[in-house]
């Protein structure tokens, strides 16, 4: 999703669905094995193909938690069991072909491919790993499947670079016990290290002091991991400024200005996985404004921007959360959501009806539906119209939200759905 006000972006999550109780240990084992693909797209066409498939030591998930929690998420990736047909893993997320597919060229039939990576714990046993996309009513449709054998000798058992420097934020036990976040710097020269570590801490005690994660702390782990560029700051095409970094982050994604994403997918995954992680945020070395955040894929948000703690907030709600924009803008509206479908997100309804509404066990007694969008509702919360870039059919549960234009916390809608995103990977 792109960046607020400028920010956009989407998410998903859903409703809990039934959990079939795996047992983590038979199936997997302590390992992450990351499956790279090419994933070739236009508007009604997807086409996947597999590129390298490689092992690291440790399982950064909660092995009691192996099925996605919701359904959120345009993607789903899906590990089963030839056997027993049984589903042993399964993830959501969105990605930006999802994005590219909304877009004109996308639209006139011209294909485009990006690199993308799937990071399934280890099976133990051949299995059927299946990669599947939404339609327009949210159901999955499979455009990739293929057996995967863990003695597959084509699986890279490489060591991670020794040139990369990791260090730790905040430690507070194993990674199957914690959510793991790991930092990546992007745009950073060798003698800016102490500087990716300054700007790393600096978010993170910020990211801290808003809840849920300030009441949640102890649920986490955090490292930062940097490998040097060989320039400073990131490409800017608007200006034909570009730069030699890691990752290769540039601005003007779909010629959408303060859009900022990465396009060296595989060297940004090499980095991450020098520690197991449940999600990377790439954190980019400018003061220009801009970032982006895709559900269960990454974050990236720039350092020196007055307005840098607002986008990091807003697009790791994005990104770890899956959680929608709730400000208006109306032409994204088509690429993401259909009148009549109810959003996968947790923080958007179409609902005018305390009955369905995904926060109705929030909504304060007796609040209006619709409830009034008037500086005398803040702080009540209910159902808002605005929300998923439309003024109207769609609503968010309070007045203000960092998810929407304006204000920093996060709504009540968004805490408590990032709550249940750090119960699903902590325990
Ligand atoms: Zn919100």
């Amino acid at each position: 999703m792109k960046p607020i006000v400028v920010l956009i972006f989407v998410m998903l999550l859903a409703p809990l669905a039934s959990i079939q109780a795996i047992e983590f240990a038979d199936h997997f084992e302590d390992a992450t094995l990351r499956i790279d693909y090419f994933h070739t797209a236009h508007a009604t066409c997807d086409e996947i193909a597999l590129d390298e498939m490689t092992l690291s030591d440790t399982w950064a998930g909660n092995p009691e938690n192996s099925l996605a929690p919701t359904e959120n998420g345009r993607y789903a990736i899906k590990v089963v069991d030839i056997a027993s047909n049984k589903l042993l893993y399964s993830r959501h997320y969105l990605d930006i072909v999802f994005e590219y597919k909304g877009e004109t060229p996308a639209k006139e039939g011209q294909k485009r491919t990006y690199h993308q990576s799937a990071l399934i714990p280890c099976p133990r046993q051949p299995v059927r790993f299946t990669i599947e996309c939404r339609d327009t009513n949210h159901t999955l449709h499979p455009v990739f499947s293929r057996i995967i054998d863990p003695n597959d000798r084509a699986i890279k058992r490489e060591a991670a670079s020794r040139a990369d420097r990791v260090f730790a934020m905040v430690k507070n036990g194993h990674p199957h016990d914690c959510v793991d976040l790991v930092f990546v710097a992007e745009g950073y020269r060798t003698e800016e290290f102490g500087k990716f570590k300054t700007d790393s801490q600096r978010f993170v005690d910020y990211l801290f002091t808003l809840e849920p994660f300030a009441s949640m702390k102890d649920r986490f782990n955090i490292h930062g991991v940097f490998r040097a560029s060989a320039q400073s700051g990131v490409d800017y095409p608007a200006e034909r400024r570009y730069r030699n970094t890691v990752v290769d982050a540039s601005y003007d994604t779909f010629g959408s200005g303060a859009y900022v994403t990465v396009f060296d997918n595989k060297t940004l995954r090499d980095i991450a996985g020098k520690i197991p992680y449940d999600h990377v945020i790439v954190l980019a070395n400018t003061d220009k404004y801009g970032g982006s955040g895709f559900y269960n894929s990454y974050t990236l948000f720039t350092s020196d921007n007055e307005r840098s703690e607002e986008i990091f907030t807003h697009e790791f709600g994005h990104g770890f959360a899956g959680l929608a924009d709730e400000y208006i803008a109306e032409s994204y509206f088509d690429v993401y959501y259909t009148r009549g479908v109810e959003p996968l997100e947790p923080n958007i309804t179409a609902y005018l009806n305390s009955k369905y509404v995904k926060w109705a066990h929030l909504l304060t007694p007796n609040v209006p539906l619709p409830t009034p969008a008037v500086e005398e509702n803040d702080g009540l919360v209910g159902l808002f119209e605005g929300a998923g870039y439309t003024k109207t059919g769609m609503y968010r549960s309070c007045l203000h939200c960092v998810m929407g234009a304006g204000g920093l916390p996060f709504c009540a809608a968004c805490q408590d759905a990032i709550e249940n995103v750090i119960e699903f990977y902590s325990r």
